[in-house]
């Protein structure tokens, strides 16, 4: 089959880990007798310094031609003086809209291999973790009203949180089917006891889990969820929360994970394109170094031929080749840990990677 894949490398080491990333995807091809059209569009800080503005509309149309996204990460210090509409990260959320992806999907797995990079204790962990956060992506609080205007103590900015029976509605169904094809258990985070949103999210979720008997579902606040996932995370399967809670929730079981350079996702809609990220960004510190992880971005790729062309084993090998490296022992900086392995660069993990496919 032929498939045309939108390459959207971005800045810091966004073209590092995606190129990682399409070399993967390039053996695939080969391996399963497959087709990859890769064409790569602006986005972020380098479309501002070759387009003037962080999205351009050639970057829209080719990413709604295309049958998936993938993503590396945009943003850098050299565009921080900036203002908001004109920051490279605003392209994030005007390509998320662009296609209509309301549903991030961030699994988190602690790798049997990299048990001694969580900083999590050995008791807490010795049974791994495997969870999957859906996040609502494009309302609430990063999309409501927001400005500047005179306030009770002079000048003063408000940002406004709102969401739709139909949104809440949208996303509780992509988590619970979630939920069908995992372990069955659902949690919903909300905060409930003082936001309105939280309360109609509540309602809703309540309304949804009655046609999914199967699904042990419970709601829980999300400060408690702050708690639980760094005291007991063995105890979620599928979290459900709203676009700002699982900003914040997603980046914390990452931590738990042992590296946010080994965490993936998957951004989808009401059909099977989506776009496919590491939950990492830019990492200007490390760019250039080749001290990159490209585990996410590779993982990330994997996701992708599994939600969006459909090709499930193809997305395993990817997987279990990832699996396999990390047993023989080769980690990137960020997971040596107390591992005692020489770390490798971004070039030898992605080779060790693709000697396993
Ligand atoms: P970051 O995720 O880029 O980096 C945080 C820390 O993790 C850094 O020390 C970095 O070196 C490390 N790190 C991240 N990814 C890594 C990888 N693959 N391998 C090894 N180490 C890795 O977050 P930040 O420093 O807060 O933000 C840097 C820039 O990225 C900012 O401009 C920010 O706005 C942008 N950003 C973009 C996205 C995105 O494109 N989706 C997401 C978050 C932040």
């Amino acid at each position: 089959m032929e498939y045309n894949i939108a390459i959207l490398r971005g800045d810091g080491i966004g073209p590092e880990i995606v190129d990682s990333a399409v070399r993967v995807l390039e053996k695939i091809a080969v391996k399963y007798g497959h087709s990859f059209k890769f064409k790569p569009y602006l986005i972020g800080g380098c479309a501002i310094d070759e387009c003037g503005e962080p999205l351009p509309e050639e970057t829209v149309n080719g990413c709604l031609e295309s049958d998936a996204v993938l993503l590396g990460a945009v943003g850098g210090p050299e565009w921080d003086g900036l203002s908001g509409d004109r920051r490279p990260e605003k392209a994030l959320l005007g390509i998320r809209s662009a296609l209509g992806l309301y549903t991030n999907l961030r699994p988190a797995r602690l790798f049997p291999a990299l048990r001694g990079a969580s900083p999590l204790r050995e008791d807490m962990i010795e049974n791994g973790f495997d969870i999957l956060i859906v996040r609502e992506l494009t309302g609430g609080i990063y999309f409501g009203d927001r400005g500047y205007r005179d306030g009770k103590f002079g000048e003063e900015a408000f940002d406004t949180e709102a969401y739709s029976v139909t949104e809440i509605e949208r996303i509780g169904r992509a988590a619970f089917e979630a939920a069908m094809k995992r372990g069955k258990r659902l949690c919903s985070v909300d905060k409930a006891n003082v936001l309105e949103t939280s309360r109609l999210w509540r309602r809703t979720m309540h309304t949804l889990a009655e046609k999914y008997p199967e699904v042990e579902y419970r709601d829980m606040f999300v400060d408690n969820a702050a708690m639980q996932l760094v005291r007991d995370p063995k105890q979620f399967d599928v979290i459900v929360t709203s676009n700002m809670f699982g900003d914040i929730l997603s980046d914390e079981a990452s931590q738990i994970t042992g590296s946010i350079g080994m965490l993936a996702s998957a951004s989808l809609g009401d059909g099977t394109r989506g776009m496919y990220e590491p939950i990492h960004g830019s990492a200007p510190d490390i760019a250039g170094t080749g001290k990159a992880n490209p585990i996410a971005t590779i993982l990330s790729a994997a996701m992708l031929l599994r939600y969006s062309l459909g090709l499930g084993n193809e997305a395993e090998c990817i997987e279990s080749a990832v699996d396999k490296v990390l047993e023989q022992g080769f980690r990137t900086a960020d997971i040596v840990g107390d591992s005692g392995s020489e770390p490798v660069s971004c070039e030898e993990m992605t080779e060790r990677i693709l000697s396993c496919i």
